[in-house]
């Protein structure tokens, strides 16, 4: 698998927060703009979250029930953590904010914070150099725009669901390989979604149908088992089955 796989837009984020209220509410918005969020309440469930998943970015609450956020974090960063980190707290003075940043966070945001400022932020810094996103995907015709996540074939929309939207990019930034259905299933559900076992099938065959309401053809491929692939090139007449 390519590594360009790991960079796609559809952001898995670990929300380490111990207000439920706020976190649900920052889960909302993120997954409402098309992302996958895990949160914890605690130090410790964070740890817990780190070692079975890859995360694009953490957002880091510091004053939490087990600990601080500013020395878990300089801890974590001598243990290799590289994801982003948001630091989200209510300590806003300017020497908090100066620990917080040498601690190893990216960014630094004082509560209360808008809900669309920490989904901006978040954005922002997925934005830097050496994560290589680039906001408009282009396949053949298809073009699909991660940010506002509209989708089209030769300039007509496609409406697409979120989900459907976000298995399209996926299949975008891996077109012309296999992308494994595990991957998909990772970066389409977060960890408490139940997944049936047709679900990731159901959204290819939707996506499929809108596709060729749209002249697009049969560009997606199902591999058995393995996972779907998107034709990289226009498809010459009576080349595939
Ligand atoms: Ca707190």
């Amino acid at each position: 698998m390519s590594d360009d796989l790991q960079q796609y837009q559809v952001m898995r984020i670990l929300i380490v927060e111990d207000s439920e209220r706020l976190s649900c509410l920052i889960a909302d918005v993120l997954k409402r703009d098309g992302h996958a969020c895990d949160i914890a309440a605690t130090l410790e469930h964070a740890e817990h979250a780190l070692d079975v998943a890859d995360y694009d970015a953490v957002l880091l609450d510091l004053g939490l029930p087990d600990g601080d956020g500013v020395t878990w974090l300089k801890a974590r960063r001598r243990l290799g953590l590289d994801s982003p980190v948001l630091m989200l707290t209510a300590r806003g003075a300017l020497d908090d904010r100066i620990i917080g940043l040498d601690a190893g966070a990216d960014d630094y945001l004082v509560k209360p914070a808008a809900m669309d400022e920490i989904s901006a932020r978040l954005r922002a810094l997925l934005r830097r150099p050496g994560r290589r996103m680039n906001p408009v995907l282009q396949v053949n015709g298809l073009q699909l725009d991660t940010t506002s996540r509209q989708a089209t074939f030769n300039n007509e929309p496609l409406e697409l669901t979120r989900r459907e939207a976000n298995f399209l990019e996926l299949l975008m930034r891996g077109a012309g390989s296999v992308v494994l259905r595990q991957k998909i299933e990772t970066a389409l559900y977060d960890f408490d979604d139940e997944i049936s076992p047709n679900a990731i099938d159901a959204i290819a065959s939707r996506l499929r149908r809108r596709l060729k309401a749209h002249g697009a053809g049969d560009c997606i491929h199902t591999l058995r088992g393995l996972g779907y692939l998107l034709e990289d090139a226009p498809r010459k007449q009576g080349t595939l089955p």
